[in-house]
């Protein structure tokens, strides 16, 4: 044991080393290693230890060297999203930094950067704009083809001027399902049954894509109708954390109480469907449902839904609004959990910001008649 402890720290003393006398990356890539290479206590690190062993590694590209100092510290990858980083420098890619903080959250712990153990936050954790840029300038290989370019050209390259990227018929908005290779476009076209069918035959395709474009609009003829109705209310809402009294309490969010049409209302939103252990689960979502807190003596027709409001500090969250139903009387005051249609990734993004703040839009169902 002793003796494997002396000869790992050997081979960590040696890289030091051979780093000292083959000084080959610039000066900015340097500090950006220190950086990464700063940490509180080596000994306990091991994936830590296997990053900087590849990094030294001299008979590997530059590129393959820098790749392991610029990946995620958690799922060692190199992050196609923003980069975060602990106030000592490791690097988190977004997911697993949302992750994390929301795992905790979810646990009712402080965060810590996996690497050095600090408190980690929303707070006092920001990008690094810096190491997003060198990554996006790294080489990589097209999805379809041979071709290698930077990261920051190979979405044009794989959607615009691949050979071998993924091409749909020009006449798939007659029908004609043909998908393959952009060379093989030209030669398709020339054998193309579809400009030679006649009307009638072209008939079933047009009526489907009609049937989509009625969906469609009745959609937007629906929303519109809603805004134009005079009994609507639109709450910006904000939820805090709170726990159930059960024996094994869970997690979940509310509403202080807010007014909207006559009557007193909260939300609440639960994680996972309010499974016991959500920070066990790799996949998240989020579920809300609004309860009425008001005595009445009348049914209350109602339509509902959530949408982000302007006080959300996730400007990228974007989610179309699910508009739900309920009848509330006096033995009924809540209504089901609906899901919100927000990615895991997004879930995590919201359970790790300090604050949930939604819009939340109530209107009066006056007769169905006239929605
Ligand atoms: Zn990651
Ligand atoms: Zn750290
Ligand atoms: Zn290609
Ligand atoms: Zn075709």
């Amino acid at each position: 044991m002793a003796e494997a402890l002396q000869s790992s720290l050997n081979n960590m003393l040696e890289s030091n080393d051979s780093a000292k006398a083959e000084k080959t990356v610039p000066d900015g890539v340097e500090t950006a290693i220190s950086l990464v290479n700063f940490t509180g206590n080596d000994i306990e690190e091991p994936p830590f230890k296997k990053l900087r062993t590849n990094a030294h590694d001299r008979s590997l590209s530059f590129e393959d060297r820098i790749r392991p100092i610029l990946s995620c510290c958690i799922c060692l990858d190199l992050s196609t999203l923003s980069l975060f980083q602990c106030p000592n420098g490791h690097l988190m890619c977004s997911a697993c930094f949302h992750h994390l903080v929301a795992d905790c959250m979810l646990k009712d712990q402080e965060s810590a950067c996996p690497n050095c153990r600090c408190k980690i936050s929303r707070r006092n954790c920001t990008r690094n704009l810096a190491v997003e840029k060198i990554i996006s300038e790294l080489p990589t290989t097209c999805a379809y083809c041979t071709h290698t370019c930077p990261r920051c050209e190979i979405k044009y390259h794989e959607s615009e001027t691949c050979p071998e990227r993924p091409t749909v018929c020009e006449y798939s908005l007659l029908g004609c399902d043909w998908i393959g290779p952009s060379h093989c476009l030209t030669s398709h076209m020339t054998s193309c049954e579809y400009p030679k069918k006649t009307g009638q035959q072209l008939l079933d395709t047009i009526r489907i894509r009609k049937q989509k474009y009625d969906a469609e609009k009745t959609y937007l003829e629906t929303a519109l109708d809603l805004l134009l109705i005079h009994e609507i209310d639109a709450n910006d809402i904000s939820l805090t954390p709170m726990h159930t009294d059960d024996f094994s309490a869970k997690l979940y969010f509310e509403t202080s109480h807010f007014k909207a049409l006559e009557c007193e209302w909260k939300v609440r939103v639960c994680i996972n469907d309010h499974t016991s252990h959500p920070h066990t689960t790799s996949t998240r979502w989020l579920s809300y449902q609004l309860v009425l807190e008001s005595n009445i003596s009348e049914t209350i027709k109602l339509k509902f839904f959530i949408s982000k409001g302007p006080y959300s500090n996730l400007p990228a969250l974007k989610f179309q609004p699910i508009i739900s139903h309920f009848e509330f009387n006096e033995n009924n005051t809540e209504t089901e959990y609906i899901k919100l249609p927000i990615s895991s990734l997004e879930c995590n993004q919201i359970l790790s910001s300090s604050s949930m703040k939604f819009r939340f839009w109530i209107i009066r169902e006056i007769s169905t008649a006239s929605l």
